[in-house]
Formats: structure tokens, sequence, C-alpha cells
């Protein structure tokens, strides 16, 4: 007994034991010690009510009323008053009744001080809540800073925008004066024949293309710093691609009779998925420079696999040359924009010191880097890495060699006297541009609106149409939409015009039905150029089917059986060929289209729509072996 005295002494734990009847209690002295009592404290129920905490009172006594009822043990924490000094502390009980002849008799109770552990708890709790209040607190702050970064981040890129607006204005507006410059110097350029004007004029001409260079290299570094440019990828073979970039640049690599290389490593996959327009951009600025500043020599053209991770290569593009050389002090600069190793090339070679910083963000585009390593008056390689997603030969023979159609030859068709709408509202445009057609041997007629255009059109045909995009009231686009809806002229190639040089802007002329776009100022050859290309392909195809006019049939409005057919047979040559006329032709009647594709009109407009081809043509085959069987 003593012993057991000890350790509830040891533990703070203390003893009391009711009487069920009377509700006189006796506890033990560790109790007493807890309760702040003395052996004179009357212990009869009340008083042991009386020694708990109020707040915690009627907790207890609902416990104690379900003890008694069913008499299961309890456990429960509370605080006591202290008896001898009104001090609070915490106890945790553990309670059980015990039974004498089925009927209850006692009330046994252990009953521990728990006082420090709670107050542990409570303070613990304390800091609980006030980190939490903390950490609530900074995450308002946070919130609110936030916001406050979402807010300049949404000023920062509407200033970007307005920076990237400002300067396709600004590129609009410097373009349209440069359009009549360039193009009345052209005229007089042909008409002089004193040799010092014919001199002083192709000055001006090459001061003017340093200007629109300018414009363009301008325009490119600010959008993609306004992270607007997105990268196209196509599939392409790697090789091809260098042989055409060492094609384009043939003719000067000839003039300066310099020895032109190519290797491929044999690893370099065959085919690559990637923004072909852009690899091919740094591949000529690299080759154009290294063609500039060599005289004697040769350029090679290298590309390599550095590594490959079964879904994407990082590969590696070299350009390297036995000309002038940079300087190791300035090697490092020359990404910059607008620098030149040495300011006087600007005079001797020209250039806007902004093409190899254009080099660098592309590449970082493309998930790759730029560098160069040179000896002066030995040479320079200049390379960039670009990561690529491998493709296969298949998807290649698929439709991503747009890049590789073979040109028609242009030589062997004669155009002369072919007919030209041109869409321009500005007279001076007007009397540059029909002149250079003229010299050009087409007919040419003027119309200065979009509505003008419209009635011309249904009034005369037109082989061609030129169309200026920017116009007070309808503008190109809006034009060349409603032309493609005129019957009869969903073939007709219409080019657009446009000072606007932004992708966007060429992609809006595409889908309004438009089949090519040149920049102005346009440049005599390559106007020249495109009407031919365009005027050859129309020229190649057969008669294309108009889309008659849906004649209401006695019995119902659809189109005849035979129409149907001779438009089903040219959607599906057009698909097989992959010809973006398909485009044209599913929007030139729409009638005629719910005919013949009935309830798969939806699903086989929308793949064309999406210029995929091969899933389009399956459809329209499918759907005609269907109609076939049923008849
Ligand atoms: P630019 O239009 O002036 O050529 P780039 O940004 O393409 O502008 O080139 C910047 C400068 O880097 C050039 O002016 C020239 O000084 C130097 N540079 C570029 N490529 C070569 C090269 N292959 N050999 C020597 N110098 C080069």
């Amino acid at each position: 007994m003593y012993l057991l005295e000890v350790a509830q002494r040891a533990a703070h734990i203390g003893y009391s034991e009711t009487n069920i009847v009377t509700g006189i209690w006796q506890s033990s002295p560790m109790l007493d010690e807890i309760y702040g009592i003395d052996r004179f404290y009357i212990r009869h129920f009340e008083n042991w009510v009386n020694l708990i905490h109020p707040d915690d009172r009627e907790q207890l006594l609902n416990i104690l009323a379900e003890v008694k009822k069913d008499g299961t043990p309890f456990r429960a924490q509370y605080r006591v008053i202290r008896y001898k000094d009104g001090q609070c502390c915490w106890v945790e009980a553990w309670g059980s009744i015990e039974y004498e002849n089925s009927r209850p008799v006692r009330f046994i109770c252990t009953v521990m001080d728990i006082t420090e552990r709670k107050l542990t708890e409570i303070e613990l709790d304390q800091y609980r809540r006030s980190l939490e209040a903390q950490v609530a607190e900074r995450t308002k702050a946070l919130d609110q800073s936030n916001k406050r970064l979402a807010a300049a981040l949404e000023v920062a890129e509407a200033a970007s925008m307005a920076k990237s607006d400002f300067l396709a204005n600004m590129s609009h507006e410097i373009r349209t004066p440069m359009n009549a410059i360039i193009g009345m110097t052209g005229l007089l350029e042909q008409e002089a024949m004193d040799p010092g004007q014919r001199e002083k004029l192709k000055r001006i001409t090459a001061a003017g293309d340093h200007l629109l260079a300018l414009i363009e290299d301008i325009l490119d570094l600010s959008r993609i710093e306004a992270s607007k440019v997105v990268l196209y990828p196509s599939i392409f073979r790697p090789r091809d691609l260098v042989a055409q970039c060492i094609n384009l640049l043939s003719d000067t690599i000839n003039d300066k009779g310099l020895r032109v290389e190519c290797h491929i490593e044999p690893g370099v996959p065959g085919v690559l998925l990637g923004d072909v327009a852009r690899i091919k951009q740094i591949l000529i600025n690299f080759g154009s420079n290294a063609v500039k500043f060599t005289e004697r020599g040769f350029i090679q053209f290298s590309v390599f696999e550095i590594s490959n991770n079964g879904e994407s290569a990082l590969v590696r593009f070299e350009v390297e040359d036995t000309g002038i050389g940079i300087d190791r002090e300035v090697i490092d600069r020359i990404f910059l924009a607008f620098e030149q190793a040495d300011s006087s090339t600007t005079r001797r070679y020209g250039g806007t010191g902004l093409g190899l910083a254009i080099c660098k963000r592309l590449a970082k585009l493309m998930g790759g880097e730029v560098g160069a390593e040179s000896t002066l008056g030995l040479g320079s390689k200049f390379w960039f890495t670009a990561r690529l997603e491998l493709a296969n030969e298949l998807d290649a023979s698929e439709g991503g060699e747009s890049m590789l159609q073979p040109v028609a030859d242009l030589s062997t068709v004669d155009f002369n006297g072919a007919r030209i709408l041109l869409v321009e509202d500005n007279s001076t445009n007007q009397e540059i541009t029909k002149d250079v057609l003229e010299k050009a041997g087409f007919c040419v007629d003027l119309s200065d609106s979009g509505r003008d255009a419209l009635e011309r059109i249904k009034l005369g045909s037109y082989e061609l149409i030129l169309m200026d995009t920017q116009m007070p009231g309808m503008d190109g686009i809006e034009c060349a939409r409603q032309i493609r809806k005129m019957p009869g002229c969903f073939e007709v190639p219409i080019i657009a015009l446009t000072a606007n040089a932004y992708e966007h802007n060429r992609l809006n002329c595409l889908a309004a039905g438009m089949n090519d776009f040149i920049a102005k100022p346009v440049k005599v050859s390559i106007l020249n150029e495109k009407i031919k290309h365009w005027l050859a392909q129309s020229n190649q195809k057969p008669p294309i089917p108009k889309p008659q006019p849906v004649l209401p049939s006695p019995q119902d409005n659809q189109p005849v059986d035979h129409e149907i057919e001779r438009f089903l047979d040219k959607l599906e040559e057009l698909l097989e060929t992959k010809d973006s006329a398909a485009f044209r032709i599913i929007r030139s009647d729409s009638a005629l289209l719910a005919s013949a594709l009935g309830s798969r009109e939806n699903e086989i407009r929308r793949l064309i729509e999406s210029f995929e081809y091969v899933k389009a043509l399956e459809a329209l085959r499918s759907l005609r072996a269907s109609t076939r069987q049923d008849t």
C-alpha cells in the first residue's frame, strides 16, 4: 500500500471512491493534494461538483449520467478549481462502477494531474495559432503582391503589345511611301538612258533595300522579344534544307568563285519536325555573312546530332568559312543587337547588325543556343543548335514536303495578254504596279475599292487578281472572301499585296481564300515571279467544274445527280493531290456541298479546313462507297 502511494505521488495520480447511494466519497492523499483539500473538507457529492470548473461541470455530469446508465468505464479531461488557493488545474480521470449482486454500489475514479502537459499543449496551440495567423497574414501579403505583380505584368504586356502594334503600324507607314520610292526608282531605272543617272538610281534602290531590311529586322526582333513569334513545325529532310540554303546563296558564292561544301553526319535523322522557315533564316544569315566576309577559299555547311532521346534530337548546324575572321575581343558581342565586329564593316560590307541577335533568339526559341569560333585572318565557324522532334519517312511522304515541291517551269509558258485585276486604293501604287505589269505584257484593269472589284469580276473574267489588303470600306480580306463565294471564282488566283508584314496577316489572307502574299514595297522581280507561278498553276490544271448556280429541279430544289458526281470527283482529285483548292471548293457552294456530302458534310468540311487531306479523302471515299452500295 505504501509503495502504491509512492508510485501515485510520483505520477501525480490520485484516487477516489464514491458511494453511489449516499454520494459520500473518500480520497487518497495525492488526490487531496490535487484538489487542494484537507481532511476536514466535507466529502459529499455537491462538494465534489463544487471543485469542478463551472465551464466543465455540465459536460462531466452528463458523462457520469451515461456511466450510471450503462456501466461503461469513462475517461475525461476537465478543470478543477483547487479549494485551497482557487488555482485552476487540469486533470484526466478514468472511472468505472463497481457492482454487488448486480447493483451499482461504488464509483471508483483515478485522477491524474495533467496541468503541466495541458499548459504545454495550450502553449503549443497558441504557437500554432499565432503561426497560422502569421502564415495567413503572409499569404495575404503574398496574394496582394501577386495581384500587384499580375497587374504590373498586364501593364507590361499591354505596353509590349502597344510597342509591337506601334512597330507594325510604323512599318506599314514606312513601307507605303517606300513602295512608291522603290517602285518609281525601278521604273526610272528601266527608262533612264544616261549611265550616270542609272548609277544614281541604283544607289537609291540599294539604300531603299537597306532601309527595308532594317525595318524587317527591327520588326522581327521586336516580335521575338514581345513573345509574338510562334514556331510552325513541319516535316523536313535536313539534307534537303541545307541544299536549299546553299542554292539560295549560290549566285553570290559563284560570283566570288568560292567552293561550297556540305557535310551531313551519318547519325543525323533523315527526317525531322521543326520550323523550316526559321531554321533556314538562321542558316541563310550565317551563310550570307560567310559569303560576305570571305574572298577566297570555301564555305562549309555541316549538320551533327548531339543527342537523341528517341523522341527528339538536339541537332547542331554549322557554317564555316575561310574569310576575314573576327577579333577574339569582339566575338562575344556580335550576337548583341546593332553590334558589328568592326564599325567600318558597315560601310564596306553593309548589313544591319541585327541578324545574329535575331538568330540567337530564334535558336533559344527552338530550345538551342548559338555560338561562334574564329581566328582573325583565317576564318570563322558559326553554329546553332535546335531541339527537333523525330519524324518518319511516311510522314514526310504524307504532305510534309511542301517545301520540296517542284516549281513549274515558267520559261515555257506564255502569259502575254493575261488579264489581271489590280485592286488598290492608293493612286501612286496603282500607277507603279500597273506600269510594271503592263511592261511585263499583262492586261491590267484597275479597281480602287472592294465593292468596285466585285462588280468588275461579275462583268469580266480575270486570270488573276492582285488585292491590296488595307482599303477603306470593304478591305481586301473581306473582298477575297466575297469573291470566293461568287460562282466560278473559287479557282482564280488571288495574291494579297500588303504593307503589313506580320505572319498572322499572311495567315488571314490565306484563310480568306487567297493563294499567296506579297509584302509591300513590291519588288518587280517577286511580283512577276509570283504572278507567273500562279498563272502557270491554273494553266496546268484541267478546267475546273464551275459550281453551276443550283437550278431548282421540278421535283425538289436539290442539285442534280451529275453535278454532285462531278463535284465529288473534283473534290476527290484535289484531296488526292493534296491541293489546297479543296479548301476553296468546299466553300464555293454550300447547297451543293450539303447535297453531295449529306450527313458527313460537317466531318469532311472540318477535316479539309484543318488541312487533314488524307483523312478527308478516306472519309469521302467511304461515303462514296456506301452510297454506291445503296443504289
Ligand atoms: P550584319 O547584318 O551587319 O552582318 P550580323 O548580326 O549578321 O549583322 O553580324 C554582325 C557582325 O558580325 C557583322 O557585321 C560582322 O562584323 C560579324 N560577322 C558575322 N559573321 C561573320 C563572318 N562569317 N566573318 C566575319 N565576321 C562576321
